[in-house]
């Protein structure tokens, strides 16, 4: 019988997206031995496609506290991570390897060069001079413990044994599953004795009830006011740009609020109402209306001014107006009518499109059960954790990015004894 392979690592690191490098980076650092296994056959994919494969690589906001109350209730465990490794040691990390980077709007941190691929180069460049063994189309199947602590990786391809003095899980969530964030690792930390808090997609497009919005796909709104409404009350308010598509509403408004949405919506009935004049109250949205229906135009020559032409076309049937007819013979009663579909176009949210199109996982190993200053598990002590596996998110903007970073530089500088 064929004898296995036995290789011994200071670090074993599972999972090679951004967490999983930066992680196996920061140990290599020390010196130590490291292995980074990876299932596909090359590190990084979802990272490829981020910021739509221009790697909105972090949020160009220095103040930890106002970062990690970006990211909610979970933020402040953070913020011990965060002063070690925050955005300016990220923005120093990737500049010193020679990596040019510019901020846009909203403090967006993107490469100049606009490409992933210069980030993901970098990483992988790193891990090379830093002789990290890379072991790619390994995919983990479990972990070897005894006695509370971990002895060997198990690879589903049998053929190593893969032993470390200390091991660090970064497989991921389970958003777009098909670069390889299946959710193993919340497997492994369950049977390790983790709690996972409950995962749900976030920063996802909704799903929608009606019909008419799905008519109107393509059609981007700016500068509109969204606010999640359940049971007659108002929950949440987003103001920017969202859009229209073939199976209801997008966008960075709409994904800003999706969680919240997707949490609400299991509570019962869930009500999206777009103001498409938040500027203007609803008084002197009245007093612009009946200045301007002074004139003899025809109704539909009015539209324009008003709206982009879909959603005119859409007012005329939803408040039964003729279109032909001269806007100084609009009724009062007509022009509440209109009022009303400016300020409070409803549209009922039926639920999301779900992790297959969702940007990022809410949920995760409970942090109750991770040392923040190291991202060390209380339960197994060889074992770290490091990215979205944990019970932490972020709005878009670069922070899902910059928690990648900042908790897989942690789980790196651990003391590994
Ligand atoms: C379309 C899209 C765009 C995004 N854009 C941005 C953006 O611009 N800015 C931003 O901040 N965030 C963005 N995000 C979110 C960001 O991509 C994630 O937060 C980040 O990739 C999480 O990194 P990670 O290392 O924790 O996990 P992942 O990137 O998911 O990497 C986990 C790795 O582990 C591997 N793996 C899983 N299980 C096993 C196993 N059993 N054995 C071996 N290997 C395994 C996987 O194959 C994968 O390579 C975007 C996400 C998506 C989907």
């Amino acid at each position: 019988m064929k004898t296995k392979e036995r290789v011994d690592f200071d670090v074993a690191v599972v999972g090679g997206g951004p967490a999983g490098m930066m992680a196996a980076l920061q140990a290599s650092e020390n010196g130590l031995k490291v292995v980074l296994i990876e299932k596909n056959p090359n590190l990084g994919q979802k990272l490829l496609i981020t910021g739509g494969g221009r790697c909105n690589l972090t949020q160009n906001e220095l103040d930890n506290k106002k970062l990690a109350l970006k990211l909610g209730k979970n933020g402040q465990f953070l913020l011990s991570a965060l002063s070690r490794f925050g955005v300016k040691e990220t923005k120093e990390f990737f500049e010193k390897q020679g990596l040019k980077i510019k901020v846009e709007r909203g403090g967006r941190v993107f490469p100049v060069s606009d490409k992933s691929i210069d980030v993901l180069n970098l990483l992988q460049n790193f891990l090379k001079k830093n002789k990290v063994e890379v072991l790619t189309n390994r995919e983990v199947i479990g972990f070897q413990v005894k006695n509370k602590l971990i002895e060997k990786v198990l690879l589903k391809s049998k053929e190593k044994e893969i032993s470390a003095r200390h091991f660090i899980i970064s497989t991921g969530g389970l958003s777009y599953p098909q670069t390889g964030s299946t959710g193993s690792g919340y497997k492994f930390a369950r049977n390790m004795g983790h709690k996972v808090v409950e995962l749900k997609p976030s920063l996802v497009s909704l799903k929608v009830k009606e019909d008419w919005p799905k008519a109107l796909k393509g059609l981007t709104l700016k500068n509109v006011e969204v606010s999640l409404w359940q049971n007659k009350k108002k929950k949440l308010t987003r103001f920017g740009e969202m859009l229209f598509t073939h199976f209801g509403v997008s966008g960075p408004i709409i994904l800003d609020l999706s969680k919240e949405a997707v949490q609400l919506k299991e509570k019962g009935k869930l009500i999206l109402k777009i103001d498409l004049k938040p500027s203007l109250d609803l008084l002197t949205l009245d007093k612009r209306l009946q200045r301007d229906f002074k004139s003899k135009k025809h109704f539909k020559n009015y539209l324009p001014e008003l709206l982009p032409q879909k959603l005119g076309n859409l007012l005329v049937r939803v408040i039964e107006i003729n279109p032909n007819k001269i806007v100084n013979t609009i009724s009062k009663e007509e022009r509440k009518k209109i009022i009303n579909f400016l300020k409070n176009l409803t549209i009922t949210i039926t639920g999301s499109t779900g992790f297959e199109h969702a940007l990022i996982t809410s949920g995760g190993v409970c942090l109750k059960e991770i040392d923040s200053k190291t991202m060390c598990s209380k339960i197994i002590p060889n074992l770290s954790f490091a990215g979205e596996i944990l019970d932490l998110d972020g709005p878009t903007g670069g922070y899902n990015l910059q928690v990648c970073w900042t908790t897989g530089f942690t789980a790196g500088c651990g003391q590994f004894t």
